[in-house]
């Protein structure tokens, strides 16, 4: 039998093999995938996708890596890295982003054409993709608020547009953490605004980059590690035990240490790369605070960070 890699190499001739994975994330961690690909114009995607699964090679998805740990290992299939990034005006108020767009980029783009209501996720690192993935959100604002509708594929379903209300968007939730689909395009609705309003807000995002990036550890990191375990509510001033931090920080996490994962000592929920950790440090140390969560709450925190092992995917 021909082995299967050869005909993804074959045709699609830009395929890396044996591409370490550590760089493209914010984490640091990750061997080498089998074979990579980076897709930087998203009609590929629907045949590269087809090729893998008639083959039968595992994919897994990685965009701006915020979010990614891998395995050491590195991973045992074709990592399709989401890096297209055309981004245009669809309508007098609709932004049309390829899932590859910096969250960066978008914002500056909307502030551009007078477009506001997004920008309270500067500093939020990441990819519209994976925003929309993860219901990302900062400072009250979720990406669900702000989204219109999305070009999807998946293996099973095909290309297709889906609406809001398919996405099931929830704290940190959406439909394709439980489904096939990889995001290709991202609709995007905001509010129009003066040009003095939308300079007005660029400001304001600024000063948020500029006090978030003050208080928040430097570092090889994904942010928060866990969910909070009560999703906010922007409107009422919260219980401290709603958030995993308060938990963390509660059940002396912020002493502990596996390798050269360790818990921040400015953020108990951010967990940091001191180096060299390893996915295995970082998992170890992630049961650790875990187990002292529940000895202590009886609080079953989830890891918000998505952890793939050399076959795929881990549970959170
Ligand atoms: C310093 C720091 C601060 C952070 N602060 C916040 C914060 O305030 N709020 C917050 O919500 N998050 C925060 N995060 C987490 C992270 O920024 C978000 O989760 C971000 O939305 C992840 O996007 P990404 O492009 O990096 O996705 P990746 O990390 O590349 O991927 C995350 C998951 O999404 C999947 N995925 C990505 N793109 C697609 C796609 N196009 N189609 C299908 N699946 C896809 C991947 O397979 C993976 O499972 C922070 C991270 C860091 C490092």
């Amino acid at each position: 039998m021909i082995d299967p890699y050869l005909h993804i190499i074959k045709n699609f001739p830009e395929t890396v093999q044996n591409q370490p994975l550590a760089p493209f994330t914010t984490m640091g961690i990750g061997g080498p995938a089998d074979l990579y690909f980076k897709l930087t114009d998203t009609a590929q995607l629907p045949y590269l996708a087809e090729a893998a699964q008639e083959h039968k090679i595992p994919t897994v998805i990685l965009a701006g890596g915020s979010n990614m740990v891998f395995a050491d290992e590195g991973f045992r299939g074709l990592v399709i890295h989401v890096a297209s990034r055309h981004i245009a005006m669809d309508n007098e108020d609709i932004i049309v982003a390829d899932a590859g767009t910096l969250l960066s980029q978008v914002i500056q783009f909307a502030l551009k054409n007078s477009l506001t209501g997004i920008e309270k996720m500067t500093a939020l690192p990441g990819t519209i993709g994976g925003a929309v993935r993860g219901n990302a959100g900062a400072f009250g604002i979720e990406t669900k608020d702000i989204f219109s509708h999305a070009l999807l594929y998946s293996p099973t379903r095909g290309l297709r547009e889906e609406q809001k209300p398919y996405f099931n968007f929830d704290y940190r939730h959406s439909t394709i953490k439980t489904s096939d689909d990889i995001i290709l395009k991202v609709w995007l609705k905001l509010k129009r605004a003066t040009p003095e309003i939308a300079k007005k807000a660029l400001q304001e995002s600024l000063d948020i980059v500029k006090n978030r990036i003050s208080k928040q550890p430097k570092g090889k990191c994904s942010g928060s590690f866990f969910k909070n375990p009560i999703p906010p509510d922007y409107s009422n001033p919260q219980k401290p035990e709603a958030k995993a931090a308060y938990l963390l920080e509660q059940s002396g996490c912020k002493d502990l240490q596996v390798g050269d994962a360790k818990v921040s000592p400015l953020h108990a929920n951010w967990i940091m790369n001191l180096g060299h950790a390893t996915q295995k440090d970082v998992l170890t140390l992630a049961d650790q605070m875990k187990a002292l969560v529940k000895q202590k709450f009886d609080i079953t925190l989830e890891k918000e960070v998505q952890f793939i092992s050399t076959t795929g995917p881990l549970k959170p």
